[in-house]
């Protein structure tokens, strides 16, 4: 068992060190086969490090698929033993972190919806005293740098060494051309001033559609970010949230072979 341990914390450890970082999967978990099928053709194409799936969804409105909730987290489970990919989820409060954790979620994320929380925030950070393991920070909805250092202090405070961020763009009424507004100079800023952290960007959120996304990729790459997470679907169109802008994992494995890397990340 410790030796397992260990096993998994290096392999944890090396994706986190790897350039590109790269993670895709479903925006939510549906059905067992979904995330299993879906695992399997992500680890095919032979670029994804991480299996992404959201299980439980903060949806703007009421109403719509709100998420599978813990039965999901087996099905994950289950799809990391079968193809070797790490896992990562969101997590919104202490019950999830607890839940995600107990069924060996490998990287846990906070969402765009509870960066903008200090007290969510805090929740997690609550939460993760004492535990090992790598944490995601999207920025907050709001084009707001403060809340976004404010919530990687907290779970820094709890004692997560591994923190990185996710920029997903900020939500900006009446735009059209994006779901949600880049402000690269934001993520840039950001970055400039916690350079010790790693930083990925996520064309899904950001796009909103389907046709811009290797784009924002191609942008994010040359703005030197550390990796992409991309939502991708065995069968987008059918998707239960966020339909329009996954991607199968066909699709993701050409994109990624479409974008022009650094050098040294070749
Ligand atoms: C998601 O990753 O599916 C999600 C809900 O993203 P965000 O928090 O960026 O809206
Ligand atoms: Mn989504």
């Amino acid at each position: 068992m410790q030796a397992e341990t260990t096993t998994m914390e290096n392999k944890v450890q090396a994706a986190w060190n790897k350039r590109p970082l790269i993670i895709s999967g479903p925006c939510s978990a549906e059905t067992e086969e979904q995330v299993v099928e879906t695992a399997q053709r992500l680890a095919q194409t032979g670029k994804v490090d991480v299996l992404r799936s959201g299980i439980w969804k903060p949806r703007t409105r009421p109403g719509s698929f709100e998420g599978i909730g813990t039965k999901g987290l087996p099905w994950l489970q289950h799809a990391r033993k079968v193809t070797g990919l790490l896992t990562a989820v969101e997590v919104a409060t202490a019950k999830q972190v607890e839940d995600a954790l107990h069924f060996d979620v490998d990287i846990l994320w906070v969402g765009a919806r509870t960066t903008v929380n200090p007290f969510s925030v805090q929740e997690i950070a609550d939460a993760l005293r004492g535990v090992k393991v790598p944490v995601l920070i999207k920025n907050p909805i709001n084009p707001d740098l403060e809340l976004w250092i404010g919530a990687v202090e907290r779970i820094a405070k709890a004692g997560i060494n591994d923190i990185g961020l996710i920029h997903r763009g900020f939500s900006s009424y009446g735009n059209t051309e994006y779901r949600n507004a880049p402000m690269w100079h934001l993520a840039i800023e950001m970055k400039r001033r916690n350079p010790e952290l790693l930083m990925i960007n996520d064309p899904s959120h950001i796009c909103g559609r389907r046709d811009i996304l290797q784009e924002v990729a191609q942008k994010a790459i040359d703005l030197d970010f550390d990796g992409l997470i991309i939502e991708s679907h065995i069968d987008p169109d059918n998707a239960w949230s966020d339909a329009k802008q996954q991607i199968t994992p066909e699709r993701l494995g050409e994109m990624l072979n479409s974008i022009i890397w650094r050098r040294e990340d070749i």
